[in-house]
């Protein structure tokens, strides 16, 4: 069973001009990000109250004229068991013909071709949170400043480059690539991301689009 936080979220700051209904999961995250902006509120906290699907889809019922896309995020919503996400993007499905659309990191990549095909996802939102394929065994401490993971191969990051490709090979105008502007990168970071997604796009006769989001650092805005 997927819990979900119990606060939907209408915004129109996720799509631009296409106001979504936010959902996240609270399915935890594999990675720890540079002072990852959610990591307190939706991977380490423990909730005593939470929304099941019953809830989702009771909230999505009643406010369905409100929004033109459903968005689920987490943490990594993608951790969750197939058989869970199956079930609940089923009954999503069933109760509203809005476009439903995952945020992810793209390291499930097996549990995105399986969604995809059995049609319950209309787009992925992915992160591509460094130049992939550029990396080298020489970055492991800039991987781990970036994604908060100490890794002793490339295997995990080949997998997110595979992901990237998949979206942008069953883009049917939905997905979305995106990086967030760490402060201890540079600009040729971005420049070479965009690069491989333009590539991409080249390769499979696609136009997904790539944005770079602003860092949004929680510390400065506790203070
Ligand atoms: S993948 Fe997303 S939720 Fe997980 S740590 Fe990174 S920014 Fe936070």
């Amino acid at each position: 069973m997927i819990r979900y936080l119990p606060k939907l979220m209408l915004t129109l700051d996720e799509i631009k001009d296409e106001p979504s209904l936010l959902i996240h999961a609270l399915t935890g995250c594999m990675f720890h990000c540079f002072r990852c902006f959610n990591y307190e509120e939706l991977v380490e906290k423990v909730h005593d109250e939470v929304y099941e699907i019953d809830d989702v889809v009771a909230y999505i019922q009643k406010q369905d004229h409100l929004f033109d896309n459903i968005i689920l995020s987490g943490g990594e919503l993608m951790l969750a068991p197939l058989e869970s996400l199956i079930s609940d993007l089923g009954l999503i499905r069933k109760t509203t013909q809005k476009p439903v659309i995952i945020y992810t990191t793209g390291l499930e990549l097996a549990k995105m071709k399986n969604l995809h095909d059995r049609g319950l996802v209309d787009g992925y939102h992915i992160d591509m949170k460094l130049p992939y394929h550029l990396l080298t065994d020489d970055d492991y401490d800039l991987i781990e400043m970036t994604m908060g993971i100490r890794l002793r191969s490339l295997d995990l990051v080949k997998r997110l480059e595979e992901a990237l490709a998949f979206v942008v090979e069953t883009d049917a105008g939905k997905s979305q690539i995106r990086s967030v502007r760490y402060p201890f990168l540079d600009e040729t970071a971005f420049a070479e991301c965009k690069f491989h997604v333009d590539a991409l796009n080249h390769r499979y006769n696609k136009s997904t689009p790539y944005f770079i989001n602003a860092f949004i650092d929680p510390e400065a805005t506790k203070k």
